[in-house]
């Protein structure tokens, strides 16, 4: 089988159905491939919250804030319900260095317009009524971020994609790549050999393995595994998403063969409570939970909440996440493989997906973008090529 298509994108995850939608919407004829079905990487893992801030300020801040403006319309443009609903975000500040690191952070999120306030200890059930504060020096706490539905998001992406001519190959794994004088002519999946104008990776973890492929790595791309877990349903209801300030302490690179446990935790909407997270460095795919992982979670969640010694877990797993050294996403055409582009390691994924998606589709059918992406060019710096 031989198909051609304008565009084809590669992983069905957040950023590669947002592609596929504002590909398509653009009237190009476009396939999206994925290994396992939608959602299958870390889409499928995480807890939908819509965070407004990246660890990274400099590069981040401007994309996170035109992407807050498409994203405030975008149950319209899709008309879906996406499960949006305003939720705060909580830092727990747990010792000095976490303070200050956070106080500085606070004024610089302050100058930019992101909402942020250094709360005291004895003021943080204002915040968080739940929390038992007794560890805690405070908190930084966001009042204006938010959470959804991550599975209705990406079904909204791919059912109107789909409506525009989208084609789907599902548990259809990329394989290889021909190229032909520097442009990338065709993928190989066990489904055949399809070809396009133009080839989006939007492989997350995975980007290197493909990369490989075509004798690419990139250096500053390396991918950790991610466990949580979920309970039954609780009547209580958290007002915030919170992350420990230690993820603040230990900044964008995880220290390789370490696993690390910080409290993050979500309230679904339907009331089961997602509670993460340990992580570590891997340099394999396999998705089991290593051992004392959730324990680990458990002992880091009821430091703060004691009120949920009793609650039952009804699962848990782990996702592989990509990451960048530099906190930076990989965003763009790759230097000397004309038609190849790369959309991946994003922080704060939810709230950017649409930007993603329409920057993509500014790039391929205009050649430049309204987003700057200067400082997100996939051969930044650490380009390696074999
Ligand atoms: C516990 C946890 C909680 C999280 N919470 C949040 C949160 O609240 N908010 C937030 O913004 N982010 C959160 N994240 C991070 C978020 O999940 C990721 O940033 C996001 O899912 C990345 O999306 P993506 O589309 O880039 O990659 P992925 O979802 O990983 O998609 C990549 C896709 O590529 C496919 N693929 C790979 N190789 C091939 C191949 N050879 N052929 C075909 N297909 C291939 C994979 O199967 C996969 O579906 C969380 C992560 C975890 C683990």
């Amino acid at each position: 089988m031989h198909k051609h298509f304008d565009a084809i994108v590669v992983g069905a995850g957040y950023i590669g159905s947002s592609a596929a939608y504002y590909l398509s919407k653009a009237g190009l004829k476009t396939a999206i491939f994925d290994q396992g079905s939608m959602a299958a990487g870390a889409s499928r893992a995480n807890y939908g919250n819509i965070q407004v801030q990246d660890l990274e300020l400099q590069f981040s801040v401007p994309m996170i804030q035109m992407a807050r403006t498409r994203f405030a319309t975008l149950e319209q443009e899709l008309d879906w319900d996406l499960g949006l609903r305003k939720l705060g975000g909580l830092l727990p500040i747990e010792n000095e260095n976490q303070w200050n690191i956070l106080s500085k952070r606070e004024k610089s999120l302050q100058t930019i317009g992101i909402a942020s306030e250094l709360v005291q200890a004895n003021q943080l059930q204002e915040v968080e009524p739940s929390i038992d504060p007794v560890h805690l020096l405070g908190g930084l706490y966001h009042a204006d971020e938010g959470q959804l539905d991550p599975f209705q998001l990406i079904n909204a992406y791919l059912t109107r994609a789909r409506q525009s001519g989208l084609q789907e190959y599902y548990h259809c794994p990329v394989t290889g790549f021909k190229l032909e004088h520097g442009k990338i002519k065709s993928i190989g999946t066990p489904a055949g050999i399809f070809s396009a104008d133009h080839i989006i990776l939007c492989t997350g973890a995975y980007t290197n393995r493909l990369g490989k492929m075509l004798g690419l790595e990139w250096d500053v791309l390396h991918y950790v595994l991610g466990q949580a877990m979920v309970t039954e349903p609780l009547p209580v209801q958290l007002r915030n998403h919170l992350a420990s300030a230690s993820f603040f302490e230990m900044g964008a690179d995880i220290p390789k063969g370490v696993l690390l446990a910080n409290m993050a935790i979500s309230q679904s909407t339907h009331g089961n409570l997602l509670l993460g997270e340990s992580m570590y460095e891997a340099d394999h795919f396999k998705t089991h939970i290593p051992n004392n992982s959730l324990q680990w979670i458990s002992r880091s969640v009821l430091k703060y909440f004691p009120i949920f010694k009793k609650l039952r877990i009804l699962r848990g797993w782990s996702a592989a996440i990509a990451d960048t050294r530099d906190g930076l996403p990989l965003l763009g055409p790759v230097a000397g493989i004309d038609g190849l582009y790369l959309a991946t390691a994003f922080r704060s994924t939810v709230i950017i997906t649409p930007l993603v998606g329409e920057t993509l589709a500014q790039l391929i059918t205009t050649g430049t973008s309204e987003l700057d992406i200067q400082a997100f060019l996939p051969e930044r710096n650490a380009y390696v090529s074999h």
